[in-house]
This record gives structure tokens, C-alpha cells and sequence, in this order.
């Protein structure tokens, strides 16, 4: 399989090619020339995702130099459990807990197969690849754990200090070895600047093979495919039913590989997409009108995404605006909602929901009740309640229990350099 760029269909690349690059080079997005049909039954004898994920992603990888390496690469990557966990109380609905992996968000997923991906790519190469990423708070985390004690390989993270929350800071800090953490003094717009401005630095790209890992790479929306295909064949074996997602979506990545799963064949129905105050995706789907802006801070701040780069691979698939508005739905759930949702199932269903999973939980709740019953519904929840303490323990009156892979990363030592939002600094910090 080859990969095209959203802007251009004659430039193609590799999987490999796709996956150094990131973007593709007129700067659209790289998606597979072309979708393989698998509507589930190639699937009979697998249930677990490490089997399942090596049969879905084959074409994805045939003919490419990995090919060879994909069970290796989804057994490296996939090595924590993804319960579909039936909601009590509910009618058919089910949460696909995707946060039990190592900074306990579904980032993970994308984020340790491409360092498998990359490094693999990268074993033989004679200079070390330097990998930059400006965060807000999640992705860097995720990256940072997925590459650390890779050999070859250095992450450098970049974020704002003092405006990610105490847990995001550790697991950003945490780590030593290959991994440098850098507090900037700035916002995250300063620190993706500095991350543009390394790029375009011929003096730096002279000293280092510098990559991304952001969420714009194909290789960190293949495995996230992945688990839709799972949920929905269990779904499909229960049930003979095709499987209605709710997804808290903010980049719009892990809605796309659901999108994606769909496309190919397997047995997915309905997909509500539930934002925050962030209502660009909305506004579009309900006018037609594509008016990206500056995005607003809210409690599921890793969904505060005024832009969505993932957009221009949604649109690439569905041109026709209202082709779109048929193939999704959307929902706008507010801070105030957030919280209500959260006191409200917690007391009602004792599930605790982090403040992004909080908006498919509301999106759920707001279903008619006639297409809430007709089922069945699987709620996507994006990340673990014990990463937002600030916001969770004072609506549900308790201590959030900390999973014992968080806990012990927030008992390391932190490790950060702070540095002043420069390109010197950053330089200096790379020499
Ligand atoms: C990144 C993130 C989201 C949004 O996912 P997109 O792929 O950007 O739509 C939702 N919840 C959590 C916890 C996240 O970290």
C-alpha cells in the first residue's frame, strides 16, 4: 500500500517514507491510497488486540520495509490490557477504557507504536534521531514514555511553564536518559514556534536528524484503528449488532481512525463526536461553513483545539459537506456540563469519569431515549480520572485511587532544564 497527501494524489510515499516524514511535503496530510475490505469475518479466532491488530494493520504495511516487523511492532506497542467494560444501569452500552497504558491516556496507543515504528526505522541510521515536541500537557508525556531507553533515539520535550498541571509536569519530567524535559518560559504557542523554528535551522539539521511525533503522523492513527476494530468485533459477537461510538474529540485524531475502521468494513454504526467549549467541528457540521479559531480553555483541556489539523483527512474522505454532516454527529458539551456529568454518574452509576470522558458521557445521556435504547452504544473513555485530581476529587467528594503505573512515575525524581523561549536556548540545549 502506498500513502497519498490530502493536497495531491500524485505525491505518494512508503508507509516508512509517511512515517519519518510526518507531513507529507506540500504540507498535506499523508492517508492510504486506498482502503482494504475486511467486514470482520477474517477476523474469526481473534479476540485479543495484539491478533487482531496484526490482521487489520497487514495491508496497511504490505510492501513496505516493516512489513515484516508488524506482529513484533503490535506486541511492543499493545502490552496493556483494553477492557470493554459494560456501563451498569445502562441500556447496551459499554466504556472502552482506552487509559491503562503507562501515562494513562489513549495517547499511548499512537504513541509507543510509532516508537516502534521509528526506531525500528532508525537502527541502523548514523546520526541519533533527535525527536521535538512542543505539548500542552498530554502528547508529551505519552511520547516521552514510548521513547525512553530507546537506544538511538532522543525526545526532546518542550512545554509552558507553570501552565501544565502538577501531574502533567511530572510525567513530562521524570524520565532521564534519552529523554530531556525543557520548561519554557512561554505559552504552548511559544513552544511549537521553537519547535517550527529547530526545523527550519540548517545549522541545527546539519547536527541532528530531527523528526516529530505529533498527531498528525499516520503511524499514530493505524493503531488507534485498532481498538475500534477490537470493540467492534466483540460488540459484533454479542450482540450481532454493529457498534454505536461516542468519542470525546478535540485534534480529531482518535475519531478518524474509528472513521477509518468504519470505512474499511467493520461493524460500526453511528459516531457522535463530543467536544468541549471548542465548537469549530460543530458550527461546520451544522452550516457547512469551515471557520477554524483561536481555541478556548476548558476543563478537557487536551481537547481545547480551535483548529483540528485531522480536519483536512476527514474532509479528504468526505468532500461534500453534507456527506459528512450524514457520516458523523457532533455534540458541544460545557464546562458547567462537564462537572454536572461528573457529580451525576458518579452518584448514579459510580463511575468516574475524567473530565474528557466526561463529554461522551453527557453526549450518551443526551441520546433520544428511543436510539439510546436501540443500542448498543460503547462510550470512549480517553484518559483516567487520577490524572485530573484538581478537577475530579472536589465534584465527587473523594480521592481519585492513582493507577499503579502513574504512581510510580510520579514518585521519580523530576529532571527538567528550564530555558528562555529562544532559539538560542533551545540551540544550545541540542549542540
Ligand atoms: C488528546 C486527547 C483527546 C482528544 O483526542 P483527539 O485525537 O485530539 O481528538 C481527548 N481526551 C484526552 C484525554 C486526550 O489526551
Amino acid at each position: 500500500m502506498l500513502y497519498v497527501s490530502t493536497r495531491n494524489a500524485d505525491l505518494t510515499a512508503t508507509l516508512s517514507q509517511a512515517l519519518r516524514r510526518g507531513l507529507a511535503p506540500d504540507g498535506g496530510l499523508y492517508v492510504p491510497d486506498r482502503f482494504p475490505t475486511e467486514s470482520g469475518a477474517g477476523f474469526e479466532g481473534a479476540s485479543a488486540l495484539g491478533a487482531i491488530a496484526t490482521r487489520f494493520l497487514a495491508p496497511f504495511f504490505q510492501g513496505d520495509a516493516l512489513e515484516g516487523e508488524l506482529p513484533a511492532i503490535v506486541r511492543e506497542a499493545f502490552d496493556f490490557p483494553v477492557p470493554l467494560v459494560p456501563l451498569p444501569a445502562a441500556d447496551d452500552a459499554a466504556v472502552l477504557e482506552l487509559f491503562h497504558g503507562p501515562t494513562a491516556a489513549f495517547k499511548d496507543f499512537g504513541a509507543r507504536f510509532l516508537a516502534a515504528c521509528l526506531g525500528r526505522l532508525h537502527r541502523d541510521a548514523r546520526r541519533p534521531l533527535t525527536i521535538l515536541v512542543a505539548t500542552s500537557g498530554d502528547t508529551g508525556g505519552a511520547v516521552a514514555a514510548a521513547f525512553h531507553g530507546r537506544p538511538g533515539v532522543e525526545v526532546v520535550v518542550l512545554y509552558p511553564r507553570g501552565l501544565v498541571s502538577p501531574r502533567q509536569e511530572a510525567q513530562l519530567t521524570c524520565w532521564g536518559g534519552n529523554v530531556r524535559a525543557l520548561s519554557v518560559a512561554g505559552t504552548f504557542d511559544d513552544c511549537q514556534r521553537l519547535v517550527k523554528a529547530a526545523f527550519a535551522d540548517p545549522a541545527l539539521a546539519a547536527r541532528r536528524e530531527l523528526s516529530s511525533a505529533n498527531s498528525i503522523n499516520v503511524g499514530r492513527l493505524l493503531p488507534q484503528a485498532c481498538y475500534y476494530v477490537l470493540a467492534s468485533l466483540a460488540t459484533w459477537r454479542r450482540t450481532g449488532r454493529p457498534a454505536n461510538f461516542i468519542v470525546p474529540s478535540g485534534n480529531l485524531g482518535n475519531v478518524l481512525a474509528c472513521v477509518w475502521a468504519r470505512r474499511v468494513g467493520l461493524p460500526i454504526g453511528d459516531l457522535v463526536l463530543a467536544f468541549n467549549a471548542n465548537r469549530t467541528v460543530p458550527d461546520y457540521l451544522a452550516t457547512g461553513e469551515w471557520r477554524p479559531r483561536d481555541s478556548v480553555a476548558t476543563l478537557a483541556s487536551a481537547m481545547d483545539v480551535g483548529n483540528p489539523s485531522n480536519m483536512e483527512r476527514l474532509r479528504h474522505l468526505y468532500p461534500a459537506w453534507r456527506e459528512l454532516a450524514q457520516a458523523v454527529s457532533s455534540v458541544t458539551v460545557s464546562d458547567e456540563e462537564i462537572r454536572a456529568r461528573i457529580r451525576t454518574d458518579r452518584a448514579a452509576l459510580g463511575q468516574t469519569w475524567c473530565p474528557h470522558t466526561a463529554t461522551a458521557a453527557e453526549a450518551y445521556a443526551r441520546l433520544p431515549a428511543a436510539r439510546r435504547a436501540a443500542g448498543p452504544w460503547v462510550l470512549v473513555a480517553t484518559a483516567h480520572p487520577a490524572k485530573f485530581p484538581e478537577t475530579v476529587e472536589p465534584l465527587i467528594g473523594a480521592e481519585v485511587p492513582v493507577p499503579a503505573a502513574l504512581a510510580r512515575l510520579l514518585a521519580l525524581p523530576r529532571q527538567v532544564t528550564e530555558i528562555p523561549a529562544t532559539l538560542e536556548a533551545l540551540g544550545a540545549v541540542l549542540a
